[in-house]
């Protein structure tokens, strides 16, 4: 099969296009057929090798994945070749106190797709049956491989960890984004009052279109400012943060009194200073969010082939150019997901 590689790390020049062997179907496990893998910013952390995940080189990137079963393992049951898929993000035990009790985005010894299996930069992969879920006939391959990150962080962070009532304002950070714009959808369809910010005039006005009443533009505005305009002077309930830097900071100042801000991210700076006087005075409170359980990815599936919520592609490019694919995303220009359409004969629809 063809895969994207990497043998050092490094900037876009350490990927390589390579044949590889096929990789071959163990006990319990299937291979898939990629059709499409969408991109995310770990996937740059990966390659530069600063993403505080083990990687052992040489390795072929890529987390989020869409295809065809192509063969079955031993023992594996109630799935054929042909079945459509996409493997649930983490491999958990299921045996730990948090998988026995539905909270496996906590499981105490989870493996991730691409780094306990192949990547999805790739032709074809390998992982654990019980990976899988089904992915519904009215979803395109390039919408389904956009869904799962971001609509399954966005549910995770809005309504598990979040706790987002219906009638609570909510901020969202940098609308633009493939999580941020899956959680406009999902905080619109829970009936909060959406403020969202974003570096662009453009990206507002297709926030807008996906149910964000009220829009700031960052680079232009001061988004604390604003948001106390747009409150009367009270605050938000929640800020749905993942960005980092300034944006937390500013997020942090946004917060009403008793005020939540939940978070998965930190990409423009992971280190902040923090002033603990305010915090404590306003009854605040951070709080911490990583992945998502697999009943959540579920429901977001449901509810897109429903059509009540849609995952947004913004380009798909073929394998061979996911140098260029991943240039793109990290030019910040884009709205919604980034994907590589690897199978040309498996599209959907
Ligand atoms: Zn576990």
């Amino acid at each position: 099969m063809k895969a994207i590689v990497f043998h050092e790390f490094g900037g876009l020049d350490v990927l390589r296009l390579e044949d590889m062997v096929d990789p071959q179907p163990g006990p319990g496990e299937v291979v898939i057929d990629i059709a499409a893998t969408a991109l995310n910013h770990l996937d740059v952390d990966v390659r530069e090798g600063v993403s505080r995940f083990p990687v052992e080189l040489p390795f072929v990137p890529g987390i989020e994945v869409v295809g065809r079963i192509a063969e079955v393992g031993e023992g594996v049951e109630g799935w054929q070749v042909g079945d459509r898929v996409m493997p649930f993000l983490m491999n958990t035990c299921g045996e730990c106190r948090f998988c026995r009790t539905g909270r496996e985005s906590l499981c105490l010894t989870p493996g991730f797709v691409s780094f306990s299996t192949s990547g999805g930069y790739a032709e074809r992969l390998a992982c654990p049956a019980r990976q899988l879920m089904r992915v519904p006939d009215e979803l395109t391959d390039e919408a389904a491989a956009a869904l799962q990150i971001a609509f399954g962080t966005a549910w995770h962070m809005l309504f598990a960890r979040g706790r987002l009532q219906v009638g609570e304002t909510v901020m969202i950070n940098s609308v633009g984004s493939g999580i941020g714009s899956a959680a406009v959808q999902l905080a619109h369809l829970a009936g909060a009052v959406v403020i969202g910010n974003a570096g662009s005039d453009e990206k507002l006005v297709r926030a807008a279109e996906l149910g964000m009443d009220h829009g700031i533009n960052y680079r232009a505005q001061d988004v604390v400012e604003e948001v106390m305009r747009l409150t009367g002077g009270r605050g938000v309930d929640l800020v749905f943060e993942h960005v980092g830097g300034e944006l937390f900071q500013k997020g942090l100042d946004s917060l009403g009194k008793d005020g939540r801000l939940v978070i998965c991210g930190g990409h423009s700076g992971e280190v902040v200073p923090f002033d603990i006087i305010p915090f404590f005075r306003m009854q605040r409170q951070i709080i911490g969010s990583f992945v998502y359980t697999r009943t959540e990815v579920e429901t977001c599936l449901e509810l897109a082939r429903q059509g009540k919520i849609t995952p947004l592609v913004y380009k798909a490019f073929p394998l061979s150019d996911a140098p260029e694919a991943m240039a793109t995303m990290e030019r910040r220009e884009h709205f919604g997901k980034i994907v590589l359409a690897i199978s040309a004969g498996g599209r959907n629809g």
